[in-house]
């Protein structure tokens, strides 16, 4: 059975795994895609949270056996997103809810018919840049790079259903929960 997808996309740092959390709390029925990526892990994460962290050789393998429904390089490093937790889902009938970036997102898009998309922006540049500096990002080059492909990011926002401003997470999260209501209701 096609399952139904929930995209969470938008830039990194812009609050999108706080608010998948949320809705995970809130709606047990949606399914949690965990995807992999050869990025090294930050302070607090751990295999399987929020990714299944592989090594490039690993994940080359992964590719190599269709593995993966979509799979690209963000900030240079591989992430890609697994095709059998997807089918599990939908032979459970569950809707899945992934954290995507916005090329990740339109593959889905192009492979999924029943896909709900929320692209999230930060209330401005400035405070984008502020929440990777939270993060522990501080080099002038890897700050410059991130904004830069945070507005490229942003100008596709157009593309997709909902697009919301995480200004305050309460209130974003009050939308997306509507979001997701509607979602189970077309089940
Ligand atoms: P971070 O390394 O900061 O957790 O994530 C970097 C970016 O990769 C985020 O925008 C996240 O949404 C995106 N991402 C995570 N998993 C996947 C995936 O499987 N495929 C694609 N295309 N992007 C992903």
């Amino acid at each position: 059975m096609n399952p139904q997808v929930l995209l969470i996309i938008g830039p990194t740092a812009v609050g999108k795994s706080s608010l998948l959390e949320r809705a995970l709390r809130d709606f047990p029925q949606l399914v949690d895609i965990v995807t992999y990526t050869t990025r090294p892990m930050r302070a607090g994460e751990e295999e399987g949270r929020p990714y299944h962290f592989v090594t490039e050789e690993k994940f080359k393998e992964l590719v190599s056996g269709d593995f993966f429904v979509e799979w690209a390089h963000v900030h240079g490093k591989m992430y890609g997103t697994p095709r059998d937790q997807i089918k599990r889902a939908g032979s459970e009938g569950r809707p899945v809810i992934i954290d995507i970036d916005v090329q990740g997102a339109k593959a889905l898009m192009r492979e999924f018919r029943d896909v709900v998309t929320v692209f999230l922006i930060p209330p401005s540049v400035d405070a984008l840049r502020q929440r990777f500096v939270k993060r522990g990002i501080t080099s002038d080059e890897d700050l410059e790079r991130r904004l830069q492909s945070a507005q490229v990011e942003m100008s596709q926002a157009s593309y997709f259903d909902h697009v919301l401003i995480n200004d305050n997470f309460e209130l974003t999260y009050v939308l997306l929960r509507k979001i997701v209501e509607n979602l189970l209701k077309n089940q």
